[in-house]
């Protein structure tokens, strides 16, 4: 395809812009595949407005043979609070193999809800100790 020219202004696309993921040249959203490379992988950068109705989440669990639990789980991206019926932004991360605890909220504001570092071991023993204190000898 021959481009003809470089005087007349390209269209903009306000909403939705799409790139190529593989050499990054910006496309149109009609193109089935990139006029450069011809590769069919590609970018959609979305305005903000379309973002908050794109929830995305990752959860990972790390295991190893013979251990019952995963050695490392790893929870990133929205997550629904029911409690305050809004979507925030959550990140989790469960470290047996180093015994530590971190969650980090946002809201959607980006105002910090929850914020905990702490060894695993203390974090699980909140609650669950207090039974045993009914055990006299
Ligand atoms: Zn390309």
């Amino acid at each position: 395809m021959a481009e003809t020219g470089g005087n007349q202004s390209y269209p903009k696309v306000p909403e939705v812009a799409v790139q190529c993921c593989e050499c990054g040249a910006a496309l149109s959203p009609a193109d089935d595949s990139c006029p450069q490379c011809g590769s069919q992988n590609r970018h959609i950068l979305a305005s903000d407005t379309v973002n908050l109705n794109l929830k995305e989440r990752t959860d990972a669990k790390l295991r190893v043979p013979g251990r019952k639990k995963p050695i490392r789980e790893v929870r990133s991206g929205d997550n629904f609070f029911h409690d305050t019926q809004e979507w925030h932004q959550i990140h989790r991360v469960i470290d047996r193999e180093n015994d530590r605890y971190y969650e980090h909220i946002e809201d959607r504001h980006g105002n910090v809800v929850h914020h905990v570092e702490q060894p695993l071991t203390q974090h699980q023993g909140r609650g669950s100790a207090k039974g045993k204190r009914s055990l006299r000898p």
